[in-house]
């Protein structure tokens, strides 16, 4: 199965991502692309990838292990576990992705150092960030990133690059802007206090605010509805 849609949404995505740093004064290629698949067939990925993309974010642990099981062949494919993470699932993910969006807790966190296959290079992690303070959402509030960010990066099977965030939805490119600019004062904040790790990444910008982001700093856009249209019900 292909889909008829997706060179022509890739490509706009692509455009809308290089006119976003070009407005924000910055180099083209100084962000880069993440395709959120969630829910689509693997067979788009497979069409994605054939069109030069590689890395893909996905949200449901099974989903994504059988997507990455019919896709092997494809061994140049970058694969960002960006989901809520439970610690029973710990393992999977640290055999098996790339990169992990999500930690706001240290036991994840030293779970997925341990399990991490010593062949593998260590995982990338970002912390994810309640930037928007919401009550029962995930991430680690503000001013606990620093403690957390310490530890994480002590831990030999990981590798920390950086934040993430998923701010509450708002309207207009200023309030979108306001906790994305709160994001970059914490990796600039994060980056004085652990001058031995480099931390080079802000993921941070979805469908609705990718501008936004990019204005402030956003070094990994993770674009789902944009690259593959609306998602399918699961
Ligand atoms: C689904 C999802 C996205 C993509 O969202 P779109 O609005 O479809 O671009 C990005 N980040 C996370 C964490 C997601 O769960």
């Amino acid at each position: 199965m292909t889909d008829n849609a997706l060179p022509a949404s890739l490509a706009s995505a692509r455009q809308r991502l290089e006119h976003a740093l070009i407005d924000a004064g910055r180099p083209v290629n100084d962000a880069s692309l993440l395709a959120v698949s969630k829910t689509k067939p693997a067979s788009m990925i497979r069409q994605a990838s054939a069109l030069g993309q590689r890395e893909f974010g996905e949200n449901y642990l099974q989903e994504a292990l059988d997507k990455q099981a019919e896709l092997a062949d494809l061994d140049d494919l970058v694969w960002h576990f960006i989901g809520p993470l439970q610690s029973n699932k710990t393992r999977a993910v640290a055999e098996n992705f790339a990169w992990l969006h999500t930690i706001d807790r240290l036991k994840i966190a030293k779970r997925l150092s341990e399990q991490r296959p010593p062949h593998l290079a260590p995982l990338n992690v970002c912390l994810q960030v309640n930037i928007s303070r919401e009550p029962s959402k995930s991430g680690v509030m503000p001013e606990d990133v620093e403690a957390l960010a310490q530890e994480v990066a002590a831990l030999p099977g990981l590798k920390l690059r950086g934040l993430m965030a998923i701010p509450a939805p708002a309207e207009s490119l200023a309030a979108q802007r306001q906790p994305l600019a709160e994001m970059r004062k914490l990796l600039s904040a994060l980056q004085k206090a652990l001058p031995d790790t480099p931390l080079d990444t802000l993921s941070m910008g979805m469908s609705d605010d990718l501008e936004a982001a990019v204005l402030e700093g956003a070094t990994l856009v993770r674009l789902g509805t944009a690259i593959f249209g609306a998602r399918n019900t699961t």
